[in-house]
């Protein structure tokens, strides 16, 4: 496997850092807890999607677009990093916001990643929910083309076989990492969502034999299909990387009973997570995907899923601007 024949425009801040939990490892009575600060990846408050939009900004250059086009939910964090890679790199950007979570809080529709979105100066059309999203990014692409740009069209999440190469690269960093500290990682826990991380993470650790299994926390969709989604993708990659044999379908493990009653909407066990976060390890996470995602990890802590002398890396995927939209839920829980 030999990443660099891919296009990649360098601007994350990597390697993120691997660090111990050593108050929740404790406060938990183990496994060993580490978490990959994903959320330090340094663009726009960091998160995730940053690390694919280093080779799907550089595929859209490549191409000579002038115009990049992306959707999500309203609070969408990879809208609002798409949003300032676009700035930095001098390209127009559209982004189409569904209303997913039914809520009239003026913080959900204005503040935290939709506040920073018009600060990039990303273009905000709004979309009524449960429509094919990516499909209403192809007339505003043409739209574009019409007068005289040159759209680039990046799916949900930045979830394709380009952008989920940023994930195949972070699994390439955190094995380094982890043999330089001599660490053996028996589980890594992250939310998966669009799918591109857990898909990126699983190719780049089949392609190198890492034999490290990735349990993925569900946001959204049922177990079934997040799998299928994740499998498809991580199979479509391990095909562009080269890898023999694709990435089994066993290897694929999402837990999706966090969700709660959907996406975007809290729980209070994601609520206790994202305190438990903050107050032992000063760390924030997020209402919509870490929090969740931590939800999952400290109950399986608790339940004894994992061995207590398991090394847990937990995949911090970031979205803390999220939490400004979110101030009513932690308000109430704090009072
Ligand atoms: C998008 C996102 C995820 C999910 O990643 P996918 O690649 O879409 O599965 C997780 N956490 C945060 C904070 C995100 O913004």
């Amino acid at each position: 496997m030999h990443l660099a024949r891919f296009p990649r425009v360098k601007f994350a801040h990597l390697p993120t850092p691997l660090e111990p939990l050593p108050n929740l490892t404790r406060l938990l009575g183990g496994p060993r807890l580490w978490i990959k600060r994903d959320d330090c990846t340094g663009l726009a408050t960091g998160g995730n999607k940053t690390r694919k939009l280093e080779f799907l900004v550089a595929d859209a250059l490549a191409k000579g677009a002038d115009t990049l086009i992306t959707q999500g939910a309203v609070q969408t964090n990879h809208g609002r990093q798409t949003a300032a890679a676009a700035a930095r790199f001098g390209l127009r950007c559209i982004i189409l916001l569904e209303h997913r979570v039914a809520t009239e809080d003026p913080d959900y529709l204005r503040n935290g990643n939709v506040l920073l979105d018009r600060l990039f100066g990303a273009e905000l059309r709004e979309l009524a929910g449960g429509g094919d999203m990516n499909a209403a990014m192809e007339p505003v692409a043409e739209e574009v083309r019409r007068a005289g740009g040159k759209p680039y069209v990046i799916p949900g999440g930045g979830s394709n076989e380009v952008g989920a190469l940023g994930y195949v690269a972070c699994a390439l960093e955190l094995v380094h990492q982890a043999d330089e500290a001599g660490l053996r990682i028996d589980h890594i826990v992250h939310a998966t969502g669009s799918a591109g991380t857990q898909a990126g993470l699983l190719a780049g650790l089949r392609a190198m034999h890492a034999g490290i299994p990735v349990l993925g926390i569900g946001v959204r969709a049922p177990k079934e299909r997040q799998e299928a989604t994740v499998h498809a993708l991580a199979c479509r990659v391990a095909e562009r990387l080269g890898v023999k044999g694709g990435v089994d379908r066993a290897a694929v493990v999402a837990n999706c009973d966090y969700v709660g009653e959907g996406y975007g909407i809290p729980t209070p066990a994601m609520v206790e997570a994202v305190q438990l976060f903050a107050r032992h390890e000063g760390i924030l996470l997020d209402p919509v995907y870490s929090g969740k995602a931590a939800a999952g990890l400290v109950d399986l802590c608790r339940k004894g899923f994992f061995g207590k002398d398991e090394n847990v890396l937990f995949l911090h995927t970031g979205g803390a601007a999220g939490l400004f939209a979110y101030r009513s839920t932690f308000e109430r829980a704090s009072s």
